[in-house]
Parts: structure tokens; C-alpha cells; sequence
């Protein structure tokens, strides 16, 4: 009986989501979707607010989240492979993120959508349920992520919009295969014992990890090109969404500065230092 409710509740949450749709489809029609996020560049040194309720990024450079590149990057293999139609980016936050929405657009992508949240930080739950009401628009067959974003380091949003689909996830991909006729994506991910293989049933999310790919650079006509597309904008509001934080930033602050090391002039003495200086033996 338990089982048969679990089924009844997955097929309705399907029919929702367009899994069986999605299925359906050919890889040649099948559209890849890629979460792209606009963080402070990596090469910039951050610094906390004056007033330490977050960190500053006004005047900063902004760019595309490093992980995302990686994600756009195996989206537009996957579609110059043949085993996709069509990669649309999406991005969530304020009026800026279309600069990193030209970015993708100029990179490869077929067609990009912002999400316009405002200046207040987005939090992971909030982009979840962002991705799987457009997921629900646009019906991709993949759905793409960065493992995390280097802003805050959360690593959670992928995992978070799988589990609001009910859709299989292959997190921290290292190297991904698809099989566009079995509508299977092969995912394989690094753990502590070594590889581990995945093997997941279309649609499915996927995070990418450093080693999946190296990701282009986009060319100087494509960047012209990309500054005439057009980038869909919608609302939270317009997607049902309710913006609630779940949880509440507290303070920000720097990490304790390093101390200064010292060189050991033998192992006896690193060994007396480790026992009764740093208490680690
Ligand atoms: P996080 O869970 O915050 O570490 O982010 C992991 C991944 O989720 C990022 O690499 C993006 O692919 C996606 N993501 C998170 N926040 C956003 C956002 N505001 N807009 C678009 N994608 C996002």
C-alpha cells in the first residue's frame, strides 16, 4: 500500500515536472538547461562590508561563476555532439546578470533566460525552486549546474533542485557520456576510494567538477554577435515563486589572519611542536 501511494505521488510529481515527456523526446530534440551565476571574479581579493553584512561587490569585477563555465561548457559539447538541440542558460539575480547571460550567448548558448530577483542575495532553496519552475517551461532533458559557486561556497543548489524533481543526480562529474538513444547519462565523479560510475535515466541534474572540461573562451564576434540576442526576462512572482530566506545571514566576517611559520631545524622538534604546541598528536 505504502509502496503504491510513493508510485501514485511520483507519477503525479512526473506528470508535473514533464518527466514522462522528456523521455519521450529524441537526444536530438532534447534541450540542455544550464544555471549560470554571477559571482565576484576569482582573481579579485574579497572584503567583507564595513558594516560585515556580507561582502562587497560593488566596484568589484564580476564574472561568471567558474563552475558554471565548465557546465556551459559540457552543455555545448553535449549539443556539437549531436545528442542535444538547444542549451539555454539561465541566471538568477539582479539586473546585472544579463552580462553574464551575453557571456554565455557568446560562448555557445542558443538562448538564455534571467531571473530577476533583485539585489538581495539568493539562496540556494530559492534558486532551486526558481530552476524547477522553469524546468517545468522549458522541459529540459538536462539539467546542468556548477558543484558550487565560489561567492558562497554553499554547494547545495544542485543537489536541492534534483530532490525537488525527483530527478536522478550525478554530482561532482569529472567526465559525462550520453547515450541520446537508451536517454542515459553516464556520469563519472571522484570520490575518496577513486571513481565512482553513475549511471542516470534522462532527465537528470548533473554538477560539474573542476576536471570535467576546460571551457572556452568566447570569440570577439560571437561577444559582438551576443550583444544584439534577446534575453528573456521573468519574475520570481511570475513563476509562483515566494522569495522567503530560510535562513538569515548573521555576520560576515574575515577568517582569522595565518600566523606566521617557522622552520623546524629537525623532525624531533616538529614532532615536540606538533604534540605540545599544536596538540594535533
Ligand atoms: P551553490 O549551491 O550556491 O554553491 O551553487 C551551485 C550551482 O548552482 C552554481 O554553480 C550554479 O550552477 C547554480 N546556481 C546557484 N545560484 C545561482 C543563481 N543565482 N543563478 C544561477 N545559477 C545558480
Amino acid at each position: 500500500m505504502r509502496k503504491r501511494g510513493r508510485e501514485e505521488e511520483r507519477e503525479r510529481s512526473e506528470a508535473k515536472t514533464g518527466h514522462q515527456l522528456v523521455r519521450a523526446r529524441s537526444g536530438s530534440e532534447m534541450k540542455v538547461m544550464v544555471a549560470v551565476k554571477r559571482v565576484v571574479d576569482y582573481a579579485v581579493k574579497i572584503r567583507v562590508k564595513p558594516d560585515k553584512s556580507g561582502v562587497e561587490t560593488s566596484n568589484v569585477k564580476m564574472s561568471m561563476n567558474p563552475f558554471c563555465e565548465i557546465a556551459l561548457e559540457e552543455a555545448l559539447r553535449i549539443r556539437e555532439a549531436g545528442a542535444a538541440a538547444e542549451v539555454v542558460a539561465v541566471s538568477v539575480g539582479p539586473a546585472q546578470c544579463v552580462d553574464t547571460l551575453r557571456t554565455a550567448l557568446a560562448m555557445g548558448a542558443d538562448r538564455a533566460v534571467h531571473v530577476d530577483a533583485g539585489a538581495a542575495p539568493v539562496l540556494p532553496l530559492s534558486v532551486a525552486k526558481i530552476l524547477k519552475a522553469l524546468v517545468q517551461v522549458e522541459q529540459p532533458g538536462l539539467l546542468i549546474l556548477g558543484k558550487q559557486a565560489i561567492d558562497d561556497d554553499c554547494n547545495q543548489t544542485g543537489q536541492m533542485i534534483a530532490g525537488l524533481l525527483r530527478w536522478p543526480q550525478g554530482t561532482f562529474a569529472s567526465k559525462v557520456v550520453l547515450d541520446k538513444e537508451k536517454q542515459v547519462a553516464t556520469v563519472e565523479r571522484e570520490v575518496d576510494g577513486g571513481i565512482e560510475t553513475l549511471s542516470l535515466d534522462l532527465p537528470a541534474v548533473i554538477t560539474t567538477d573542476l576536471r570535467l572540461n576546460q571551457p572556452r573562451y568566447a570569440t570577439l564576434p560571437n561577444i559582438m554577435k551576443a550583444k544584439s540576442k534577446v534575453i528573456k526576462k521573468v519574475t520570481p512572482a511570475e513563476l509562483n515563486v515566494e522569495l522567503k530566506p530560510d535562513l538569515e545571514v548573521v555576520q560576515v566576517t574575515e577568517p582569522p589572519k595565518r600566523k606566521a611559520g617557522v622552520i623546524v631545524s629537525s623532525v624531533d622538534e616538529l614532532i615536540h611542536k606538533l604534540k605540545n604546541e599544536a596538540r594535533i598528536l
